[in-house]
């Protein structure tokens, strides 16, 4: 079956008063029909980014996609125009955000917002409208969603906006979600919960997902697939099978070591990546991670890796790969 999604070679800038910078280089992945697909790495290696351009909801004029595409069931998204793309998000694309109070319209009733994309972009009455919004709150998990309805946001707890967001990103029924960090702001108990929720649905709906989290644990309960992002590159991508038994790339492997995952017993200890990310107003000339990665070899200084198939349906961007790697003499 085709793609739902495809990014493809995606460059975005951003201009900032000591110049230009380079937050997301060439980034490619894909979402098949039904698929999740998590999107991690630390802050700022461009997940959001990611996303927001796909949502074409970068904040202008500043940030540019500068070359690319982003077919949306073979459509690109890049040529759109913004009427075009007020179709798009919340019809075909829902999007949940880590803070439901700054994408929930504080002065507007809960039922109303949810009503609000049905009536936008689907042929339906008030009435129905109104019944689907209802019958979407109570599939969330909202009690009482007749009165709920009619309420505030702030009437809503945490994780009861939360899943109020979910209802919203889900009423049109859209063929990709997009979340951003869905769970951060909730405490564990209301985020596995909500991780619940999403899932359930996904399977029901038959929905794909973007899942961007630097929550590992989150990622091993909810999706099929993982893309690695780093310096606004993608490093990795694999099966979560494959990624969290054998990663194939160094800062995956440091990224698995560095953060807690709810399988870990507590006489595991973490270890943080030494280091810091690259600056992206100038991103070095070979690979991004070189001066972080204990396997780093002369070849790394200089050299971009390719990002390449090294695995059934996994791709990596590092030269241990590359056969003439063994022969190569490491710097450390
Ligand atoms: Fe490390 Fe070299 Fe691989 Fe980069 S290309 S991750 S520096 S081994
Ligand atoms: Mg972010």
């Amino acid at each position: 079956m085709g793609n739902i999604l495809e990014v493809n070679d995606l460059h975005v800038t951003f201009d900032t008063y000591a110049g230009v910078v380079k937050a997301v280089r060439g980034v490619s992945f894909h979402v098949k029909p039904g698929e999740a697909v998590a999107i991690v790495g630390e802050s700022g290696c461009g997940k959001s980014v990611t996303a927001k351009s796909i949502m074409r909801l970068l904040p202008e004029p500043h940030s540019k996609i500068k070359s690319g595409t982003i077919l949306l069931n073979n459509s690109n998204l890049v040529d759109k125009r913004e009427r075009e793309m007020q179709k798009i998000r919340g019809n075909e694309i829902g999007m949940i955000f880590q803070d439901p109070m700054t994408s929930l319209n504080p002065t507007s009733k809960v039922g109303a917002q949810i009503t609000e994309g049905l009536l936008k972009h689907q042929n339906i009455s008030r009435k129905e409208a109104y019944q689907t919004a209802v019958n979407m709150l109570e599939m969330v998990g909202i009690p009482n969603p007749e009165k709920r309805f009619n309420q505030y946001p702030h009437e809503f707890s945490g994780g009861m906006r939360q899943r109020v967001m979910i209802a919203m990103a889900l009423v049109c029924q859209p063929k990709l979600l997009i979340a951003d960090e869905p769970t951060t702001a909730l405490d564990v108990t209301i985020q596995a919960q909500i991780l619940k929720l999403m899932k359930d649905l996904q399977e029901k709906t038959n929905t794909s997902i973007i899942l961007i989290t630097h929550d590992l644990g989150v990622v091993a309960e909810m999706c099929d697939r993982v893309v690695v992002m780093y310096a606004g590159q993608v490093v990795e991508s694999g099966t979560i099978h494959e990624i969290f038994s054998n990663p194939s790339h160094p800062y995956t492997e440091g990224l698995l070591k560095s953060m807690p995952r709810i399988d870990m017993s507590r006489d595991v200890k973490l270890s943080p990546i030494p280091g810091t990310p690259p600056d992206l107003l100038a991103p070095p000339k070979g690979c991004a991670f070189y001066a972080r990665c204990d396997k780093a070899m002369r070849v790394c200084k200089e050299n971009p890796p390719l990002y390449e198939k090294v695995g059934d349906s996994r791709y990596a961007a590092c030269w241990l790969h590359h056969p003439l790697a063994k022969n190569t003499q490491t710097t450390s």
